[in-house]
Order: C-alpha cells, then structure tokens, then sequence
C-alpha cells in the first residue's frame, strides 16, 4: 500500500503545522509556496545590523498551542518573555495614561483601579459602572464588538480601551468586528453574567493573565531571541525528506487530482481563486454552481486589512523621556496614522543595547489606509512627526526599516463562525480532501492558527486511518 499523500499550498505557520504533523505520522508531503522563503508573515530582515522581526515579535503564551509546539521543536529554553516595568500606555488627550491596572482586553475588571487613572473621565467611568445594573444584552447571534461594548460600557471606554486593544491587534474596526470570533473571551463572560465588568472579572479570576492585564503573575507573552522565524525554520528542518518548494506559485488545482488531502494554507482571495478556478479530478472546466460557487462567494467575502510597520533605531541621547514599557497604543479616536508604538529595546532583553534604542511604528487598520498612500520617505516622516510629538527627540535614527503588509489582517465580520461552517460543509459537498486553514478562519493569533492546522491535519489523519478508501488501495 502507497502512503498516503498530501500536498499543502502556502508555507507560512498554517502549512508547515499541518505539514509537520502529517510528515510524522508517515504522508508523502509537498508544500508548495509562493514566495522565495518560508513563513509567510512570520519573518525577520534587517534594521541597520541586526535581523528584527517583520511581523509578529510574540505570541500569547495562555493558549497553550504555540508553547507546545515549540517544545515539541525544542525550541522551549529560547522562549523569553516582556520585561517591561510597564505594559503599556494608552495615548488620550495629548498624554501617555498607564494602561489601568487590572483591565482585560480593555474591559476593567476593577473600577476602583480604573479611577485611580486619569484615561477615563468621571462621567465615563460612571457610565462603565452601569454595567453592573443594567438588563441583560438582548441576545443577538453576534453582534460587533463595538456594538456590545458601547451599550454595557458607553462610548468613552470602548473608544480609549476596547478599541486600542481588541481593535489595534486585529487592525480592525470593533464596530464591524465578530463578537463570537474575535472577542470569544467576552461573549463567554456575558454568557456567565448580565455584566460584561463582572463576567471579565470571574474569567480573569480562573485564567489569570490575558492581553491588557496590566498586574499578570504568569507571562502574557512569548518571544524568541532569534525571532519568531525560528519556529519557521524548526519546521522546515523537521520536514526533512519532504518535497518543499518555494518559489512555487499554485493556480489551479487540477494538477493534484492524485493527491489524498489538499490543504490550502493561503490568504482567502487566493483560496477562492484556486477553488473558483479549479477544474477538479474529470479534467472538465470548473462548474460554477453549487457548493463550489457558494464556497467561492464565502471566500471572496472575507475582506483585509492592509498595515505598515517603520522600525526605527534612535540614540538614546537625543530622547527627551526614558522608555519604560512595552509602548503605546493609540485609539482610533487619537486621528493618528500610528495605532501602535512598540518600544522594542524595552519590551524584550535581546532587543537591548546600550546607546540605542530600537522603536517600531505600526500604522493602518479597517478602514484608515492612510498609510497606504504614503510613499516610504513620506511614512517614516509622519510616524517619525507623530512619535516626536508624543515622546520628544531631536537626533535622526541611526537605522530605519519600512515593512508593507497589504491584505494581511483577514477581518471577522460579524457571523464569521456562521460563514466559516457553512463554508467548510460547501468545502466538504465539492471535495472532501480539500481543506482551508490559517489566519482567515479560526483565529489569526500564532496559537490559534497552529491549533487549526493541527486540527485539520489530524481531520485528514482520521479520514485515512481507521477505515481507509480511495484510489490508492
Ligand atoms: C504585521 C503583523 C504582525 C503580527 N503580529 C502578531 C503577533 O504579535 N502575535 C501573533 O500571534 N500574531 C501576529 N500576527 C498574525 C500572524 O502572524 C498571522 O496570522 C499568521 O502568521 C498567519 O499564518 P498563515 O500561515 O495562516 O498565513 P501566511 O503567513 O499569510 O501564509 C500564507 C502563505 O501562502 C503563500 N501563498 C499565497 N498564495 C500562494 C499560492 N498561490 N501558491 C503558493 N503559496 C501561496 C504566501 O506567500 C504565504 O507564505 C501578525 C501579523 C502581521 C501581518
């Protein structure tokens, strides 16, 4: 009997999981991917003489799939975590505000903490304890989560915490964000409480740390010295024996007629255009009606985010105020072009030197493409102007990297979960070796995204095993 086989298309963290997996558990795997290195959007390049990362610094090291896949790799004693004093700033009527003490994901779920802050006004806060006392949220299938916030909590707090901290990390716009699957942790708070504050409260209580908690005993964060990348590089070492391609662009499906398992491990537009293009197993062109068509629509209806990020080296000796935290958040509300400003050097040791500092600069999300039209001297002058202004300095970087990632945040619209199932059973009618994983789908933080593509190998893994079929045997 054959092995089984699989051919996965796109070799970022989705396809070289899922790769991974099936690799150990005996398929022939073949990762086809476009680009001339793998990743992704995981990668480092150079800022001045040292490689920085270019996407993700770090990943969440509650959800427990990304820590034990790097155990699994061996790559547990690099891990490190934030060694900030402070989480972070919040930047609200033309100051720096510490993010409150214990606030999770931008809910407080303390207010006297919160009034020991200037970042929300009295009147404000006051309207954020309504939530204590008011009637249950109607139920609703998934409203946004700008749309729950604002009525359990008022305009003023979900404007200057919701938003920088739900908002900024999925460059989205929370009124047009998926409660069920971009804020999970706050549909299930109001699934044990009437009050959003109390719900956070008891869900902090029984997990601890989460993004936003200022006070968090265990790490929030995972980094790597090397870079994020290194968890790319494992993977492709562990894949030995596999045929990996880069360089390796797919445009239609029909030539994996033979393989057991297709999995499409690349952004949603291109997915539907593999699926929309396909000409399937008979060799007759795509028929567009029925689930593929439905699967197509699905697909293209998964809109982006584009950001840019400007990674800045400066001299210590022209800043006019010490870096004490892992940076600054801006709200939407701010009108800046940045959404967020990592103090890189502060946030993680390796970073560290003793006359530098190294600084990045993330600007765009739903909705504001500001960015986007700037060309790179323009970008790095603005950002530059609208850091100057809020930290003061007067001496020119020492180095400076302008990253573009266009349509790279996939955007959870309200009924996210909805689509993504009835899309999977169109998925399933057309094929049923044919799968979509990463970022678009089920999460697009490193720990969800390696979680689905474990799942959705060990999928293919069950199909196989206990009773298998197929042209092969
Ligand atoms: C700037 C930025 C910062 C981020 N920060 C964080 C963070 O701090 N923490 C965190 O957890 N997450 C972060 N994320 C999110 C996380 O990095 C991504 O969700 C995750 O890496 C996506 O992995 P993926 O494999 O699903 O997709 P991708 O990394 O997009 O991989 C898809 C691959 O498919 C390839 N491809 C496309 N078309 C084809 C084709 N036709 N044929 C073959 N290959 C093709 C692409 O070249 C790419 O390599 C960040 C993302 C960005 C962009």
């Amino acid at each position: 009997m054959s092995r089984p086989s699989v051919v996965i298309i796109g070799g970022g963290i989705a396809g070289l999981t899922a790769a991974y997996d099936l690799h150990q558990a005996g398929w022939a795997v073949t990762v086809h991917e476009a680009d001339r290195q793998w990743g992704g959007k995981i990668r480092t390049s150079p800022v001045g003489d040292r490689p920085v990362d270019a996407g993700p610094d770090a990943f969440l090291a509650r959800v427990d799939h990304g820590h034990e896949l790097c155990r699994e790799l061996g790559l547990d004693g690099e891990l490190t975590s934030p060694v900030a004093p402070v989480p972070a700033y919040v930047h609200a009527d033309d100051r720096l505000h510490e993010l409150p003490a214990g606030t999770m994901l931008g809910v407080p779920t303390d207010l006297d903490q919160l009034r020991h802050s200037a970042l929300i006004s009295p009147a404000g806060i006051e309207r954020a304890a309504a939530d204590l006392e008011l009637a249950p949220t109607p139920v609703r299938p998934d409203p946004s989560v700008g749309a729950v916030c604002r009525e359990r909590l008022g305009d003023e707090l979900t404007d200057l915490l919701i938003d920088p901290l739900i908002g900024a990390i999925n460059a989205s716009d929370i009124d047009h964000l998926s409660l069920n699957a971009a804020a999970p942790q706050l549909a299930a708070a109001l699934r044990t409480d009437s009050s959003l504050i109390r719900g956070m409260a008891a869900i902090r209580a029984s997990t601890g740390a989460a993004i936003g908690s200022r006070d968090a005993d265990k790490p929030v964060f995972y980094g790597l010295p090397g870079g994020i990348a290194r968890i790319i590089d494992r993977l492709v070492e562990e894949l030995a024996g596999a045929e990996l391609r880069l360089g390796s662009p797919v445009t239609d499906l029909d030539r994996f007629a033979d393989a057991d398992a297709i999995i499409l491990a690349v952004p949603a537009f291109v997915a539907s255009d593999l699926i929309g293009g396909g000409v399937g197993r008979t060799g007759r062109p795509a028929d567009q009606t029925g689930p593929r068509r439905r699967a197509v629509e699905l697909l293209s209806s998964i809109e982006y985010a584009g950001v840019s990020q400007v990674v800045v080296e400066l001299p210590i000796s022209g800043l006019e105020r010490v870096l004490d935290a892992s940076g600054i958040l801006f709200p939407r509300v701010s009108g800046k072009t940045m959404t967020a400003c990592t103090w890189l050097s502060t946030k993680w040791a390796h970073y560290r030197r003793p006359a530098s500092v190294l600084i990045r600069l993330s600007a765009g999300r739903f909705g504001d493409n500001r960015h986007a039209e700037l060309s790179d001297a323009e970008l790095v002058d603005v950002v530059l102007g609208e850091l100057g202004s809020v930290i003061g300095f007067d001496q020119p970087p020492i180095a400076t990297r302008v990253v573009r990632w266009p349509r790279a945040f996939p955007q959870y619209t309200p009924g996210h979960n909805d689509r993504l199932a009835a899309l999977r059973e169109h998925l399933a009618e057309l094929d049923p070796r044919i799968s979509v994983v990463g970022a678009p789908y089920d999460g697009i933080g490193i720990p969800a995204v390696i979680a689905a593509a474990r799942h959705t190998a060990g999928l293919h893994l069950d199909r196989r095993s206990p009773a298998p079929q197929g042209r092969d045997l």
